[in-house]
């Protein structure tokens, strides 16, 4: 058992970390947690964590109707847009070029491609700016962050809700396991959708994001000289290893993207693959009373984890202050 808390959170994944920096945060205009009063419930296999493996770049959808996802989307934005000023976390905010085989009407912020700025193949484009993110060293800073906050990380794998409010004693469980909440609720509309993920070498590497639509196939600069790129997109399966065939092909598909002196095979500096939280009927974000306890699920982001995650953390965020007593 360890000291007493009024929040547990299941899963130490890019959810489970900013639904505890809002927990905490007094940036927000309301009462908070003290950090003391939260803990992380995660056994810590960098494998089992999808946002280890992600682009990862913010992918913004402001055409939707959905007044929800509009909501999730402006509190994401708010909180990288702070984020910017926070040392430490390496995030960039910069170009987004996305190269198309059909035209398509612009959306605000963006503007067409002028044809010297398109790779081979693709008669079309487009430009606009977005947040990029380097998974590894941003997850670290929100770790360190919260542990400077007074949270606390407790390295286990959680077989039900009621081993965490045994564990610590918490009222008040969120639920951000990702793909693990197929087993941990038994929610039979959780589905991996695995995807690769290669760090590559590449000296000066252009700071931006290039991406081809309605593919897997994406470069995102992570620093002066390296880049993340992919991927692959693999509904249902949950193989952690990455597919030497699928690398091959994913390398293959970057070729026009990637500067033509590009040798894959000298430059990976790792490869790895991620399962994407997917789930029939999009996200759970939800309250359930479970008798002893409530439990607030916050799983199912697919591919927007980064995107959405901020913001389906300030609802978390409500959900939760609304059943503990604050500070
Ligand atoms: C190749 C790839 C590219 C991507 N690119 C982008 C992108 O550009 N932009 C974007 O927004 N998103 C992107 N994503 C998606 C993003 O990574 C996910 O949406 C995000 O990681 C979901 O966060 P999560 O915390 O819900 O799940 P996860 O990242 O999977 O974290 C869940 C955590 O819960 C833990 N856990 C599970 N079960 C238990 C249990 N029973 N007890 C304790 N702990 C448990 C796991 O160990 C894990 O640490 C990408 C993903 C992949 C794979």
């Amino acid at each position: 058992m360890i000291e007493k808390c009024s929040v547990g959170i299941v899963g130490g994944g890019p959810m489970g970390l900013f639904c505890a920096l809002a927990l905490t945060s007094k940036t927000m205009g309301r009462p908070t947690l003290r950090g003391e009063r939260v803990a992380i419930f995660d056994p810590g296999d960098p494998r089992k964590t999808a946002g280890m493996s992600a682009s990862a770049f913010v992918d913004f959808d402001w055409t939707t109707s959905n007044r929800r996802l509009i909501r999730w989307q402006e509190n994401s934005r708010d909180f990288y847009r702070a984020m910017l000023a926070m040392p430490g976390t390496a995030l960039q905010y910069g170009p987004i070029y996305v190269f198309r085989r059909e035209a398509r009407v612009l959306e605000p912020g963006e503007r067409h491609l002028a044809a010297h700025e398109l790779p081979t193949g693709f008669p079309h484009g487009t430009w606009a700016e977005t947040f990029r993110i380097n998974p590894p060293v941003f997850l670290e800073w929100m770790r360190a962050e919260l542990k400077r906050r007074g949270v606390r990380f407790v390295p286990l794998q959680v077989d039900n809700f009621a081993q965490v409010n045994g564990e610590c004693g918490a009222k008040v469980i969120v639920n951000a396991s990702g793909v693990g909440a197929q087993a941990l609720c038994d929610d039979p509309q959780v589905f991996p959708v695995r995807g690769h993920c290669a760090v590559v070498r590449l000296r000066n590497a252009p700071q931006e994001v290039r991406l081809v639509a309605r593919e897997q196939t994406w470069y995102v600069a992570s620093g002066p000289d390296e880049c993340r790129v992919g991927g692959s997109s693999e509904e249902n399966c949950w193989d952690l290893d990455p597919d030497p065939t699928a690398v091959k092909a994913m390398f293959q598909r970057l070729r026009p993207i990637l500067p033509p002196e590009f040798d894959p095979d000298a430059n990976q500096l790792a490869v790895s693959c991620g399962l994407r939280p997917g789930r029939h009927g999009g996200e759970r974000l939800e309250a359930e009373n479970q008798g002893n306890f409530e439990v607030v699920h916050c799983y199912g982001s697919r591919g927007d984890g980064f995107t959405r995650g901020p913001g389906c953390a300030v609802e978390v965020r409500e959900l939760v202050l609304a059943r503990v007593t604050l500070d």
